[in-house]
């Protein structure tokens, strides 16, 4: 962001805020993924976190072909608001010792992690389109549909960490 003047003057502008603010979050999540991974038990949510991980290198690098197709630069700008979420749940995480709770407290972080993807991939979408770019927007449509589908994945296993924490406690 400049000082003195101010750097987002057209839609376009915008826009291309948005994509380098997801473009940042997607680094971010890469890299706050394996400790979840480190801290779950719950088989099954080991193996959702792995495989969105991996997904998530793919999503970055979706995110490169459309800076691509723009013409412009790869690069991310400091999102507050992912960062904010991972420090938040690696906060709550780190206070938990029961190991059902503990993969409760990870599903719940993850998700708030993917209803944020979800809202910023929603909103590009929606304005790649308005803006005359139908190919950018299939591209963001794609991921945006993997994050929708990461997101009802962790709701299933957010009932199975809760399921077995009351099994536990009978
Ligand atoms: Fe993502
Ligand atoms: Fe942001
Ligand atoms: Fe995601």
């Amino acid at each position: 962001m400049g000082l003195f003047t101010k750097d987002i003057k057209t839609m376009d502008d915008l826009f291309l805020h948005g994509l380098q603010d997801i473009y940042y979050a997607e680094q971010q999540i890469t890299k706050a993924l394996p400790k979840l991974i480190e801290k779950a038990t719950n088989r099954d949510l080991i193996a959702g976190l792995k495989a969105h991980l991996e997904e998530t290198n793919k999503q970055i690098e979706r995110l490169d072909k459309v800076f691509l197709k723009l013409e412009k630069k790869p690069s991310g700008t400091q999102c507050p608001a992912i960062d904010g979420l991972i420090k938040e749940t690696d906060e709550v995480t780190g206070e938990v010792d029961d190991k059902a709770v503990l993969d409760a407290a990870i599903v719940a972080g993850a998700q708030a992690v993917e209803h944020y993807e979800i809202c910023r991939y929603g909103t590009l979408v929606a304005w790649a389109q308005k803006l005359g770019m139908p190919e950018v927007a299939g591209l963001l449509e794609q991921t945006l549909a993997e994050e929708k589908a990461t997101d009802k994945a962790l709701s299933a296993l957010a009932e199975q960490s809760v399921n077995a924490y009351a099994e536990a406690a009978e």
